[in-house]
């Protein structure tokens, strides 16, 4: 699981408040790595993802319209928690164009997301502001958000 940190600065600090030895002030940073969500937790989004994505697509494959092995893909992976359980960030797919052609989601990624983002430029938008953001998911809104979809 992916863990996202920042860095907060907490302002220059007089120096001789902590360290008695030295005159110099130095600036304190605290860094702060997110708690990763439970396993669980994240098992039960993903599962809800993978059904909403479907549902919304009509479990066919939004490439070639293919009903069969219909799988859930993420655009931006789903090591990127921000958008890892945003339905605009998937897309139902069948297992030739997810993965096993030539023309397909994971062997040529460039053509894939060049598709993505003239067939879906609102998602695109979307999905590219939501995933730099650097607040921690929330794991009971994101629970709502799917289900109540
Ligand atoms: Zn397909």
């Amino acid at each position: 699981m992916s863990q996202t940190a920042h860095y907060t600065i907490l302002g220059p600090i007089d120096a001789e408040i902590i360290f008695v030895s030295t005159k110099k002030s130095i600036l304190f940073v605290r860094m702060e790595i997110k708690t990763p969500m439970k396993k669980s937790e994240s098992n039960k989004l993903d599962k809800l993802w993978r059904e909403k994505v479907k549902e919304r697509d009509e479990h066919k494959c939004r490439v070639c319209g293919s009903t069969s092995y219909v799988n859930a893909h993420h655009v931006v992976g789903r090591r990127n928690h921000q958008v890892r359980w945003i339905l605009d960030n998937g897309i139902a797919l069948c297992s030739g164009c997810h993965t096993f052609k030539t023309r397909s989601a994971h062997q040529d990624p460039q053509w894939f997301i060049n598709w993505w983002e003239s067939t879906y430029p609102e998602r695109t938008k979307k999905v590219s502001e939501l995933k730099n953001r650097l607040d921690k998911p929330d794991y009971d809104k994101l629970l709502e958000y799917l289900t109540f979809l």
